[in-house]
């Protein structure tokens, strides 16, 4: 037995009920109901003389030395290490800023400005780049991806000619090529058949009820995508390929959350489906009343995270991911490379021109003519340093390993270390302790959470 304790990870308490908390270190796996008793003498952890606690008192303090929680401790490393020099594995292409639907949210207002599909130096180079920095770090794998601005599958000869340029060049290095996709679901079967040879999985943005979906996601004509975009999905169904389905939710379908899951649990065959709420760009500027009630999305994603089990599947908000740590929102702060169809290369997927104010901080280069890379390396450090560890805002907050700090192109200004004080940060917060409630309840489901993030069986 210990003479003296104290608290060597980050550790946070958090409400459950009247008699009772949760105790939550996230970077040691750790979740436990615990009684007020407990909270009241951790925290008077430092001024105790360890002779004078009483057998059960001591056996919990024992416990959770066991645990790592007391003296010392083994917390994971969550911190991604700045690499010296930019040498990405991962490639995602945005091939046009064109789109075969006009949805009344789109981030790009894709279809409205200058065609634009990208030169096809551009996609060999950025192939050969990752290529090379594979094999150079003596890995085996290499990925390609498709997102965009646009539709990236629209313009079809170009993305087939890609994939198989980078499957000829993986197989001549002797690496191993994975392809995903972003899509809308405007595919025919043929196009569909070929997907099912060479890529991994599809993206499919669907959202979900057919009504929300012919209203959110109209064809150029004003007519409904549903009919589409569901034989799309019923057709992969049919051959077991693997995809996810991300549906946003705007004050039109905020409501209708639960109905939606429902929908797609009952109807289609995907194992993963993320609901996220609207953020004013693009074409909604000017029709900011599909802005969703954040409480709203709070209630209705609640009753469904408590659907998930039901349907199997992995049901996602980007704020609120328990089942990892991170310490980055996303790739954005972390050396993504995705290039533009004008060959700028940008960490972020939803800053896709030189003409949002945001390329100034998310643009970190550029392809050149030779097919080598101009990085902005000041740019890339900036980026990198934005990581949660460095925010002041969020310092203290029990939820930041799983948010990251949110997604810096949605703070609503340039003060980049400066607050998250929008509702999304709240959004976050109150997600990360709902769903730890349903984990220490045995109510949260997700395919994929570990037994490291499993909660301890008795109250303490
Ligand atoms: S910064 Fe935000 S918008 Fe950009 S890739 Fe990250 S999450 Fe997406
Ligand atoms: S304070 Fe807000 S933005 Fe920062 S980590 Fe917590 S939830 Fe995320």
């Amino acid at each position: 037995m210990a003479t003296n304790y104290s608290v060597s990870c980050d550790l946070f308490t958090l409400p459950l009920d009247d008699d009772h908390q949760i105790l939550y270190a996230p970077r040691l796996g750790f979740v436990s109901t615990v009684n007020n008793d407990l909270v009241n003498l951790l925290a008077e952890l430092g001024s105790i003389d360890a002779g004078t606690l009483n057998v059960e008192q001591q056996a919990t303090l024992e416990f959770l030395e066991q645990k790592h929680v007391l003296n010392g401790s083994s917390e994971a490393s969550v911190v991604t290490e700045f690499q010296a020099q930019y040498r990405p594995t991962m490639v995602t292409l945005f091939p046009t800023n064109q789109c075969n639907l006009r949805c009344k949210y789109c981030y790009a207002s894709a279809g409205d400005s200058n065609p634009m599909t990208m030169d096809w130096f551009v996609a060999t180079h950025a192939i050969d780049e990752v290529i090379r920095n594979v094999k150079g770090q003596g890995q085996s794998m290499v990925s390609l991806a498709f997102h965009g601005g646009g539709e990236p599958l629209f313009p079809w000869d170009f993305v087939r000619r890609a994939v198989e340029y980078a499957e000829e060049e993986s197989e001549k290095a002797g690496l191993k090529l994975t392809v995903f996709s972003a899509t809308n679901g405007l595919l025919s079967t043929s196009q569909l058949d070929w997907i099912m040879k060479h890529l991994a999985s599809l993206n499919i943005s669907f959202d979900g009820l057919p009504h929300v979906q012919d209203y959110h996601r109209p064809l150029p004509n004003g007519k409904g995508s549903f009919a589409f975009v569901d034989r799309t999905m019923k057709y992969l169904d049919a051959h077991n390929f693997n995809y996810g389905v991300r549906s946003t939710i705007s004050s039109y379908n905020v409501d209708l959350m639960e109905e939606s899951l429902d929908f797609i649990g009952q109807n289609y065959k995907t194992k993963m489906v993320h609901f996220e709420p609207l953020f004013y760009c693009g074409r909604c500027k000017t029709n900011n009343s599909l802005s969703p009630d954040m409480e709203k999305f709070l209630l209705n994603f609640k009753k469904c995270d408590l659907k998930a089990k039901r349907y199997g599947v992995a049901f996602m908000y980007s704020g609120c991911r328990i089942e990892s740590l991170t310490s980055t929102f996303c790739g954005a702060t972390r050396d993504n490379f995705s290039v533009t169809p004008d060959g700028f290369i940008t960490t972020c997927y939803e800053v896709t021109t030189r003409d949002d104010p945001k390329s100034e901080i998310m643009f970190i280069g550029k392809m050149k003519d030779d097919g080598s890379l101009e990085i902005d390396e000041g740019k890339r450090k900036f980026l990198h340093s934005m990581s949660v560890n460095n925010l002041e805002y969020c310092r203290d907050c029990f939820a930041k390993w799983h948010c990251g700090g949110e997604c810096i192109a949605k703070l609503g200004h340039t003060d980049y270390f400066g607050p998250r004080g929008h509702d999304r940060c709240q959004l976050n917060r109150k997600l990360v302790l709902s769903r730890l409630v349903n984990l220490v309840k045995g109510e949260y489901y997700h395919p994929m959470m570990t037994s490291t993030t499993q909660p301890e069986k008795e109250t303490l």
